[in-house]
């Protein structure tokens, strides 16, 4: 019974964990993403984030079945190449990350696209064991989506699943990706920042920007924007309660033609802010919904912050449960 180490890969941070083979986290190591340099260096960081998780973990790294790698851009695990993985510094062409880090740790490297990791790793382990089909949503920095139809991740011809750029409102808010009116121009965090950087520029009165220094930000963290709606911060408000309405109309657009069991809300803010704030997406997709006599299961991301390292551990065959081998 090898174990197997899986790393989430992600514009902030490199989280990575230890798995056994029964799918329990035996240790975690998260550490910043670097912010300059180019992919060699993301690398060589992602390597070490391994081996501290094996250290911690007392087994020989060498031992391990492999080590799976959930990245953002393009992902191409045949080819072992990640491809313009705009969040991470430097990476414009395409670089050879399972040939390199495999090389470094020793041991066989996986790779797939991060939110599709995110998605199996709640069906298989999270919040959505008990259904056959789900649309995981994860809510962050961007909006990402994973589709999961009877028991198999659907891909489409390779970009399936980007919940974040459904239209909510023709010729609405401009989108981080230059379209116009896509649910991410309103429920990103990226997004929202943007917005309330310029209401603060417009004398909009905020204490975003005073919490995000203080607790040492440059961005408007999750975190940040989960204090100042505890402060009742009218801005904050105002912002995230335009981002459920833009969630809620996304979300049951997706539902009204996929019909999925179960919607997974995942992502940074969606686990920070947690069941009161999924259960006002569930609330705002409602008037939305074709058949509202029979609306799906909404539930936070089971796994948490881990999800995608989970994931991507999962990504070595020999680790996953019977579930996924039936
Ligand atoms: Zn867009």
């Amino acid at each position: 019974m090898a174990l197997r180490a899986g790393v989430d890969l992600g514009g902030t941070k490199i989280q990575a964990v230890v798995m056994d083979t029964a799918g329990q986290v035996l240790t975690s190591f998260r550490q910043p993403t670097p912010t300059a340099g180019g992919p060699r260096d993301v690398v060589a960081a992602v390597a070490a984030a391994v081996r501290e998780a094996a250290a911690e973990s007392g087994v020989e790294l060498t031992t391990f079945a492999g080590v799976g790698v959930g990245s953002p851009g393009d992902v191409d695990n045949h080819a072992g190449t990640v491809t313009s993985a705009r969040n991470l510094p430097g990476w414009t062409g395409s670089f050879p990350v399972t040939a390199v880090l495999g090389e470094e740790l020793g041991v066989p490297v996986s790779l797939a696209n991060d939110v599709d990791v995110a998605t199996v790793a709640e069906y298989e382990l999270g919040a959505g064991r008990a259904y056959s089909s789900l649309l995981g949503v994860f809510w962050g920095t961007g909006v990402g989506g994973g589709i999961v139809l009877d028991g198999k991740l659907w891909h489409g011809r390779a970009s399936a699943g980007e919940i974040g750029h459904v239209v909510v409102k023709l010729d609405g808010a401009r989108c981080p990706c230059g379209r116009k009116g896509c649910m991410e121009a309103y429920a990103g965090r990226g997004a929202m920042e943007a917005r309330a950087r310029k209401e603060l520029a417009d004398g909009t009165g905020t204490e975003l920007f005073k919490i995000m220094e203080k607790r040492g930000r440059t961005r408007l963290t999750s975190g940040v924007f989960a204090r100042a709606l505890d402060h009742g911060d009218e801005l904050a408000v105002t912002l995230i309660d335009r981002a459920i309405e833009a969630l809620g109309a996304g979300i049951a657009s997706a539902v009204n033609l996929l019909d999925v069991e179960a919607v997974i809300i995942g992502g940074g803010l969606g686990v920070r802010l947690g069941t009161p704030y999924a259960e006002r997406i569930e609330q705002a997709m409602m008037p939305h919904l074709f058949s509202d006599y029979r609306p799906p299961a909404v539930q936070v991301a089971a796994l948490g912050d881990l999800g995608g390292a989970i994931g991507a551990a999962l990504l070595i065959p020999a680790n996953r449960p019977a579930k996924a081998r039936a």
